[in-house]
Formats: structure tokens, C-alpha cells, sequence
């Protein structure tokens, strides 16, 4: 009999984490087979910045992944998984690096499905012809063209669709009618002090739109009233419960409820769906997300664990949860082998939002809050320290091949909230 073989799905955020913790806690005593379609990982929350300061996200935001994997022993795999078969326990997988290879299987032991969603710009009506976005690479670079070299002067408008999340997990998180509104917040300020300083007039340009009654109402509301009356008072404009995007045009929005939005930019963040592949299986919600109890693993099938923004009980999607997720993931495993106590392993996830958003001017907000889970923490700052907290944890990310040391996160916390502005 061989060491258990563990399969990690999808190798950005949530997935890389996962493997590197389990090897961290379960050391020698499993093999890890690590598969992503790509060989880099896409630092996706430092793109918006990247744009606006008119550098390449493609240059700056990736790191490659192979050197993570060697470090840590983790076979690394190169394909487009396509089938999930949880009674048979094989993944099936395409390697893509050349068109034509033959389809392929891997059996595991345990699985961690970390594919994190589609993000559904195909959902919205006009957003290829007058849609802008940061989610990634192309888009950010097709927005940083449009503001250096074609933009009129014309107003902004920055906001969500509707996000469409599972029921069967309710009970353990609340329900969200937009997947991660951290984005369209940082946008929408960092716009502000972007037209402005390119003599575009500034923040009274620019329109924030949420599906909700409450823009990042995950942040707690002592958090979003704040930021709110101060966005209000730079002279943003707000409008509320749209509840989706109906098309997108050149003039502007139309919403599916209330007033459409005039704006010659708009920059979308859309519905994140789950893969296609991912709905109907037996570990899935109705939607396509995995369903997992707070230590990320499947009640019906407990070799199956979740992590980042496939689980469904990781909402708002936010890298802090796929953080935390991968974390309890790696318990679980550790635990199976004999390398953890229960007592230890068995620890819940505990949700929190924590966000850095850029504002421009060189200045972030910083938000940590869990009111929305029903916790009593809400912390709210701005300021030069948050925004160097942005920037420094991308570099240390990339320097430990995406290890943060267990003192990383706690010290952001101390700094942000101690040298913050109030
Ligand atoms: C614009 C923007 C800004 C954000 N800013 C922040 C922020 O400031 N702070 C924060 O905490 N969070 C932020 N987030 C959220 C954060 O980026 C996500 O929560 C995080 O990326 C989730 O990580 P993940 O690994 O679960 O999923 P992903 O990052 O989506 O990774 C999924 C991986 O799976 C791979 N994959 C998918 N399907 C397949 C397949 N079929 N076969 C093979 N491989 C596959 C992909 O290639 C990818 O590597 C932001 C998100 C956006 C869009």
C-alpha cells in the first residue's frame, strides 16, 4: 500500500495554499499531485493598481508556479480538469500544454477542489463591446489602454451584478447578493484620485452601483456607513439596489430594477459562477458550488475537501478565505494521517473580512471586520501604512513562493490598525 495520495484542483490562491500546508502538517506521509491549466499564478487583487498606474499587470502580477511546487515536493500537472467522479474517486483531465493530448485520469485518496468560479462577463449583454474590468490580465490591460490613450473625460460608473449563491450552506454563512464588492470599492476610490489627478474633474464623476441594499455589507455596517458618509462627502455618487445588470451600452447601464446610469466608462464585476462541470455532482449546491462543513470538508463524501472560491461556504469570494480555507483543508488531512490531534484539526474555519483596498494618492483602506458572521471585531483605516501593507504583501508573497510566515498576517493586522487613520 502506498502513502494516500492527495489531488489538489486549481493552484492560485487557494489551491497553492492548500498544498504547501499539507505538506507543512502532514509532511512526508502523503503524496501531492497539484493540477492547474496554467504554470503561474495570477496575483489578481494588485491588478486595478497596476492599471492606474500605467503598469503592465502581466509583467508584474504573476508568479511562476513550477518553483513552488519543487519546494515542496508537490508533482505539478499541467491540464484542464474536466470531469469530477466522487464514488470512483479519479479526476479526469486534459494536459493542455500542446492541443491533441489523449483525456487522462488520476485516482486519489483525498481531494481538495480549489478552481476557485467563472467570473460571468459572457452573462452580461454588451460587456465585450463597452465593458471594462480588472479581474484580469487582458481586461486590465484593455481598461489601462482605454484610460492613457482613449478616454474623454466622460463619466464613471463601477459595480456588481447579482451574484446567484447555493442555499445548501445558509445555515453556516450568510447569504450575499454580490460575490465581492472589496473591488468595485477600491475601484470606485481610487477612480476618484485617478480622474483628479489627470485632470478629469474627480470623485463627483464617478458612480458606485451595488445589486444590494448596502455596498460590502460583508464588511460590517459600522464599516459601510463609514465609508459611505466619507465617499459621499468627496462628492461620489451611490445608487443601490439594482439588483442586476440588464445590458450594457454605449451610453451606460440598464439595470434589471431602477434607473439606468449614464457613464462613458464602466468597469463591471460580475456574477462568479462555478464551473460548468461542477454542477449536478453529489458534493455540489444547487448552483455548483462544493458544499463543506466550517472545516472545508463534504459531509457526504469526507475525503473531498473545499477551499477558496469553489466552497460554498467561502463568501464573500475573498483571498482571506481562501486563505483560511486552505489552512483547514490541511488540518483535515493531517489529522486522517496521524499528524494532527483532532483537538487541533477540528477547529472551524473562522470567516473574517480582511481587505486592502488601493485608494489612490498612495493611501489604502484597510477592513477587518466579522460582524457579518455574528463576531464583534470591525475595523476600519486608511492611509500611507495600509498601502504599504498592499504593495509589501505581494512582494513577500512572491519572495516565499506564496508562504506567508505565520507572523505575516498577524503583524499586518497590528500595523494597519495601529498606524492607520481612523
Ligand atoms: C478584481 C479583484 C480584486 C480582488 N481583490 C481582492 C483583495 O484585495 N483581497 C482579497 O482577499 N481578495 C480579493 N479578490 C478575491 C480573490 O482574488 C479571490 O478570492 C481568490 O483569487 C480566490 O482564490 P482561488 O484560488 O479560490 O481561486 P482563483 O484565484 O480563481 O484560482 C483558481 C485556479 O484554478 C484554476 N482552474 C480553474 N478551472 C480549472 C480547470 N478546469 N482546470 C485546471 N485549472 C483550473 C485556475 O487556472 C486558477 O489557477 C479580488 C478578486 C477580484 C476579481
Amino acid at each position: 500500500m502506498g502513502k494516500p495520495h492527495v489531488v489538489v484542483l486549481g493552484a492560485n490562491f487557494a489551491g497553492l495554499a492548500a498544498a504547501q500546508k499539507i505538506r507543512e502538517f502532514a509532511r512526508d506521509r502523503v503524496d501531492i499531485t497539484v493540477i492547474d491549466r496554467k504554470t503561474y499564478l495570477l496575483f489578481v487583487p494588485n491588478i486595478g493598481l497596476e492599471v492606474l498606474e500605467d503598469r503592465n499587470p502581466q509583467e508584474t502580477m504573476w508568479m511562476p508556479l513550477i518553483p513552488a511546487m519543487k519546494a515542496d515536493n508537490l508533482t505539478f500537472v499541467v491540464g484542464e480538469v474536466m470531469s469530477i467522479d466522487v464514488d470512483s474517486q479519479v479526476v479526469e483531465f486534459n494536459p493542455n500544454e500542446r492541443p491533441g493530448s489523449a483525456m487522462s485520469a488520476l485516482h486519489y485518496d483525498y481531494l481538495v477542489v480549489a478552481l476557485g468560479a467563472k467570473l460571468a462577463y459572457d452573462q452580461i449583454r454588451g460587456f465585450d463591446a463597452f465593458g471594462h474590468t480588472v479581474s484580469d490580465t487582458f481586461y486590465g490591460n484593455r481598461l489601462r489602454h482605454y484610460l492613457f490613450h482613449e478616454y474623454r473625460g466622460g463619466p464613471v460608473a463601477v459595480g456588481s451584478a447579482r451574484f446567484h449563491q447555493g442555499t445548501k450552506t445558509q445555515h453556516l454563512i450568510p447569504a450575499a447578493v454580490a460575490a465581492c464588492e472589496g473591488p468595485p470599492v477600491e475601484v470606485t476610490l481610487s477612480m476618484g484620485a485617478w480622474l483628479k489627478n489627470h485632470n478629469f474633474g474627480g470623485p463627483e464623476q464617478v458612480t458606485v452601483f451595488t445589486p444590494g441594499e448596502w455596498i460590502a455589507e460583508d464588511a460590517g455596517m459600522g464599516v459601510v456607513k463609514t465609508l459611505l458618509g466619507r465617499a459621499s462627502s468627496a462628492g461620489f455618487h451611490y445608487l443601490n439596489n439594482t439588483y442586476d445588470i440588464q445590458e450594457i451600452t454605449g451610453e451606460g447601464i440598464e439595470f434589471v430594477n431602477g434607473p439606468s446610469v449614464e457613464a462613458e466608462l464602466k468597469i463591471i464585476f460580475p456574477d462568479w459562477q462555478p464551473h460548468a462541470f461542477m454542477k449536478d455532482l453529489p458534493i455540489s449546491d444547487e448552483v455548483g458550488f462544493v458544499v463543506t462543513d466550517m472545516t472545508m470538508r463534504n459531509p457526504d463524501y469526507p475525503n473531498v475537501l473545499a477551499c477558496g472560491d469553489a466552497a460554498a461556504v467561502s463568501v464573500p469570494k475573498l483571498g482571506m478565505l481562501a486563505h483560511l480555507g486552505a489552512e483547514a483543508v490541511a488540518r483535515q488531512v493531517a489529522k486522517d494521517v496521524g499528524m494532527m490531534p483532532a483537538s487541533i484539526a477540528d477547529r472551524p474555519m473562522e470567516p473574517i473580512v480582511n481587505c486592502i483596498g488601493d485608494m489612490g494618492d498612495n493611501e489604502a483602506f484597510y477592513i477587518s471586520s466579522n460582524t457579518w458572521y455574528g463576531g464583534k471585531r470591525e475595523i476600519f483605516r486608511t492611509g500611507r501604512i495600509p498601502y504599504l501593507l498592499k504593495l509589501q504583501y505581494k512582494e513577500m508573497f512572491f519572495r516565499n513562493k506564496g508562504k506567508v510566515p505565520d507572523w505575516g498576517m498577524p503583524t499586518a493586522d497590528i500595523l494597519a490598525e495601529l498606524l492607520g487613520k481612523e
